[in-house]
């Protein structure tokens, strides 16, 4: 018989499914994740290199304070309104732990990992529906006591909330905390930031995973008010103060110094956007107009049949199933990633391909 030792507290909990990490070396185009297709700035590995694998002995600075000081001067807030984490999904996870006491409300179609966390943390929570074309309505959160998340540009739908919304949002109750998760924001969308002067009652988060092409290094950070990053500090310091390690210090660093390096890949990232969503439409596919380095869409076919054939074909996008027990909204949708012009071109061409087979399958089967 098989011991179990979790806390039966815990016994409830799902793990996050993340994206497909291919593995056995086959080539694949990998456009299942958001991850940015282009390497790191060369600035960055140059920093990589020289901060080096003779100073892995040391302990990085808990406080981050080369990299906490670029990003303050960056967004021309006191260092002290910075905190620095693992990636923003350690941050999240510090605000459902630290900052939820009358719990969390987000929306119905979002980041599949705030349900996950608030389950981790026993913090209870609410859903609120999107509208029929999966864009949020302001006025639905108005009078909820619960800490709100609000990813911006949402995912896996890629709109967002412009800021005259965000601050509605913000104004509804001033003792009620927003957590907005821009993880997507710099591929066309508006930050939070510059409301943080005027809104204590905000967590803006961001991350280098996507437009700063820095998912493997783990890097995001927190901006707010002082005494809300003091206490995101405590959360961190109570977990880990060396959760951010000194090569992605190094790398962070480096890529914000890289402005060149950063404005031509994510501007081409948005041209290749406007290429997908196009291709897409020609092929017959409805799409969600996209300010994120992905695109949500509904193929006019089998989402799942065709996510498995483009799979077979070397080729990972992302299928969010129907669960058991929430409204049917994604599960005829796929997300894919905005890659390289090549990696688009692939994309629509075998998506051409097989929607034409699948159509004549069906042709088959019915004559
Ligand atoms: N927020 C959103 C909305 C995301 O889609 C992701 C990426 N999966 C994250 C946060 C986490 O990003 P990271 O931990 O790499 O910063």
């Amino acid at each position: 018989m098989t011991r179990h030792f979790l806390d039966p507290r815990l016994a409830g909990l799902v793990r996050y499914v993340p994206g497909e990490v291919p593995r056995d070396g086959r080539p694949v185009i990998k456009l299942n994740t958001n991850e940015n297709p282009f390497p790191p700035s060369p600035a960055v590995v140059k920093a990589l290199s020289a901060a080096g694998a003779e100073r892995l002995n040391l302990y990085p600075d808990p406080e981050a304070r080369g990299l906490t000081r670029a990003i303050a001067d960056r967004f021309g807030l006191d260092t002290d309104r910075v905190v620095t984490g693992n990636g923003s999904d350690e941050l999240l996870a510090f605000c459902f732990h630290g900052f939820c006491p009358r719990g969390a409300v987000f929306a119905d179609v979002t980041y599949g990992f705030y349900p996950v966390f608030c389950r981790m943390f026993g913090v209870p929570f609410e859903t609120v529906p999107l509208r029929d074309d999966f864009s949020l309505n302001v006025d639905d959160y108005r009078g909820r006591r619960e800490t709100v998340f609000l990813a911006n540009p949402n995912a896996p739908t890629g709109l967002a909330l412009a800021l005259p919304d965000v601050r509605r949002l913000l104004e509804q109750d001033r003792d009620r905390l927003t957590v907005v998760d821009e993880a997507y924001v710099d591929f066309g969308a508006e930050s939070a930031a510059p409301l943080l002067d005027e809104y204590d009652n905000l967590l803006v988060i961001r991350t280098f995973s996507k437009s700063r092409q820095l998912a493997g290094a783990r890097l995001a950070f927190a901006l707010g008010s002082s005494s809300l990053a003091a206490d995101l500090m405590t959360l961190k310091f109570g977990f880990n103060p060396y959760s951010v390690n000194a090569q992605a210090l190094a790398a962070g660093e480096a890529a914000l110094r890289d402005e060149a390096y950063f404005e031509r890949t994510r501007r081409e990232i948005m041209r290749n956007r406007d290429t997908l969503q196009e291709g897409l439409r020609a092929l017959g596919a409805e799409v969600v107009p996209s300010k994120a380095n992905f695109v949500f869409t509904r193929p006019p076919a089998d989402a799942a049949s065709l996510q498995r054939i483009l799979r077979e074909r070397g080729i990972l996008v992302r299928h969010f199933p129907d669960e058991p027990g929430r409204p049917a909204r994604t599960g005829a949708w796929l997300r894919v990633s905005v890659g390289t012009a090549e990696q688009v071109g692939a994309l629509l061409e075998a998506m051409r391909d097989v929607l034409r087979d699948m159509r004549k399958e069906t042709a088959d089967a019915t004559r």
